[in-house]
C-alpha cells in the first residue's frame, strides 16, 4: 500500500506538464514543476515546437474542469472547416461539420504561459533552469543540473511530462519488460509565415485552415491573432522534390512560384524564413507501461504522434482529465489509480497514433482528389 501521497513532483512545464500541475494543485497537493528552460514569460526562450495549434474539443474540456475554458477562448480563432487551394489558387472550402463545429488556432507559447500563471497561482512552484538528468525509481528521487550544480529532489509521487524524448521514459527504458518504439516519417517540416494585412487584416480567410494539398507533400497554414498565418511545410527529406532539392533561394522562389502560386504572392519573407528557420523532423513514439513504482509519464513523454490530425496536446490533455477522473473515482488511492491509468488509457492513445498517420495521407491527397471528395459528400448525406 503506498504511503500518503502529499508531495508530487512533475519533470517538465510544457502543454500537459503545466495543466496537470493545475488539477494536482486543486487537490491539495503540494506541486513542483521542473523545467529545464527559462521562463518563457520573461521573454528570449522559444515557445517550442510550433508557433500554433489547434485545440480540439477534446481539449477544451480539461481546460473547462480546471476554470481556464473562457481565458483559453479569447486566445482562440476557430477554424470551421479546410480551406483548400489548387494548383491555379481556386479555393474550395470543405466545412467540418454541419453545424459550425471548429477546431481553433491558439498560440502555443500563450497557451503555456496561461497555463502556468494559473498553476502558480494555486501555488504551484515551478522551478526553472531545472535540467532533469536522473531518477532513482526505488528511492522516489530526481537528479537536476541546475546551471552546472547537482541537485536531488524527492516527491511522493513522480510525472514525467518531458515531452517526445523524454529523459524520465529514457530511465524507464533501463529496466526490465519496457517496450518501447519510435519512428520518423520521411517527410519533415518547416515553419514560413504569411505577414498580416494593414491594421492587422488577415490576407486569406482567418476562420479556416488553409491546405495547399499537393499529393506527396502540402503546405498548410494556421491564423494568429495579429493577422499572420503561420505556414507549415511537409515535404520529404529526400528525392524529387524535397528539401534536399531546395538549396538555394532562387530555388525556394521558382518551387513556391510554380506549385503554391497563391501562397507565393502573400508570403513576402519566404526565402529568409527558408534559410534561416530548422527544417525538423517528425516522429512516433510508443512505449509501454507507463508506471514504474511511483513514477508515471504522460502527454508526448508516453505517446508522441504526428501532427496530421492536430490531436497530440489535446490527447496529452485528455491524459491529465481522465488522472483526475480516476483520482476522484477512487479517493486519491494512487495505487490503484496509476495501475488503472496504465491499463485503461492505451488503446485510446494508440488509435489516435494510427489515425494521425491515416491523416497525413488523407490532406495531402486525398483532400484533393475529386472521387473522394464525392465519397465524402455521399457519405455526409
Ligand atoms: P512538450 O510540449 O514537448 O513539453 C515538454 C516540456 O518538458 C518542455 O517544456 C521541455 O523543455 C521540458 N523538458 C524536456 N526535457 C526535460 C528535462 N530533461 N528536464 C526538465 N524539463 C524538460 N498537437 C495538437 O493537439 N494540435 C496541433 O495542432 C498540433 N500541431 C503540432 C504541430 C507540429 C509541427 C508539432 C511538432 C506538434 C504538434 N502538436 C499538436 C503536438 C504537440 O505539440 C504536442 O503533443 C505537445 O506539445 C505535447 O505536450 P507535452 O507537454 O507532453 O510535451
Amino acid at each position: 500500500m503506498m504511503q500518503n501521497v502529499e508531495k508530487i513532483a512533475l519533470v517538465g512545464a510544457g502543454l500537459v506538464g503545466s495543466l496537470m500541475a493545475i488539477y494536482l494543485a486543486k487537490r491539495g497537493y503540494k506541486v513542483d514543476l521542473y523545467e529545464r528552460r527559462r521562463d518563457m514569460r520573461k521573454g528570449s526562450a522559444d515557445a517550442g515546437r510550433s508557433i500554433n495549434l489547434a485545440l480540439s474539443n477534446r481539449g477544451l474540456r480539461p481546460l473547462k474542469e480546471v476554470g481556464l475554458n473562457e481565458a483559453a477562448k479569447k486566445m482562440v480563432i476557430p477554424m470551421q472547416g479546410r480551406m483548400m487551394h489548387d494548383h491555379k489558387g481556386s479555393l474550395t472550402f470543405q466545412p467540418y461539420g454541419r453545424l459550425g463545429q471548429a477546431i481553433n488556432s491558439i498560440s502555443r507559447g500563450g497557451l503555456n504561459e496561461l497555463l502556468m500563471n494559473e498553476a502558480e497561482k494555486l501555488g504551484v512552484k515551478i522551478h526553472f533552469d531545472h535540467l532533469c538528468t536522473g531518477i532513482d525509481f526505488e528511492k522516489n528521487l530526481l537528479s537536476f543540473d541546475v546551471n552546472g550544480k547537482e541537485i536531488e529532489q524527492s516527491a511522493d509521487i513522480i510525472i514525467g511530462s518531458d515531452g517526445a524524448f523524454s529523459v524520465v521514459r529514457g530511465f524507464m527504458q533501463r529496466t526490465d519488460r519496457f517496450n518501447f518504439s519510435q519512428y520518423y516519417i520521411e517527410h519533415g517540416y518547416k515553419e514560413l509565415s504569411i505577414p498580416p494585412a494593414p491594421n492587422n487584416g488577415f490576407k486569406i480567410d482567418k476562420n479556416a485552415l488553409h491546405i495547399w494539398p499537393r499529393g506527396n507533400y502540402m503546405l498548410i497554414a494556421l491564423p494568429n491573432l495579429d493577422g499572420s498565418f503561420t505556414v507549415t511545410l511537409f515535404f520529404p527529406f529526400n528525392g524529387q522534390p524535397s528539401f534536399d532539392t531546395l538549396q538555394t533561394r532562387d530555388d525556394v522562389e521558382q518551387f513556391f512560384k510554380e506549385v503554391f502560386p497563391d501562397a507565393y504572392e502573400l508570403m513576402p519573407t519566404l526565402a529568409d524564413d527558408f534559410q534561416t528557420n530548422p527544417t525538423s523532423s517528425l516522429v512516433t513514439v510508443k512505449s509501454y507501461p507507463w508506471v514504474k513504482n511511483k513514477t508515471l509519464i504522460i502527454g508526448d513523454a508516453s505517446h508522441a504522434i504526428v501532427p496530421f490530425y492536430g490531436q497530440g496536446m489535446n490527447s496529452g490533455f485528455e491524459d491529465c482529465r481522465i488522472l483526475n477522473a480516476l483520482l476522484d473515482q477512487h479517493q486519491d488511492n494512487w495505487d490503484v489509480v496509476l495501475q488503472k491509468f496504465n491499463e485503461t488509457r492505451k488503446p485510446d492513445v494508440d488509435a489516435i497514433s494510427d489515425l494521425a498517420l491515416q491523416n497525413f495521407i488523407e490532406m495531402r491527397d486525398l483532400v484533393a482528389d475529386e472521387d473522394f471528395l464525392l465519397r465524402k459528400k455521399i457519405e455526409a448525406r
